[in-house]
């Protein structure tokens, strides 16, 4: 079932307001802070649910192409 899809969305420029670290269900974009999803995190991030980049501050290809896991 695809909720992955739904955009929880408006909400993303809210102030961070939230404690850096760990929020259960909520990834970010190691290297801009971009809010990514889990889903991508499971597919292009490391084993420990890290991501060093996202659509917002790597091109696609670069991020499919395992850009993602490792600090630029
Ligand atoms: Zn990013």
């Amino acid at each position: 079932m695809p909720t992955s899809m739904i955009a929880r969305g408006s909400t993303v420029q809210t102030p961070q307001n939230t404690p850096s670290g760990s929020y259960p269900g909520e990834h970010r974009c190691r290297n801009c802070g971009a809010f990514v999803t889990r889903d991508f995190v499971r597919v292009f991030g490391t084993n420990d649910d890290k991501v060093f980049g996202c659509f917002e501050c790597m091109h696609a290809t670069d991020v499919k192409r395992g850009g993602a896991l490792h600090p630029k």
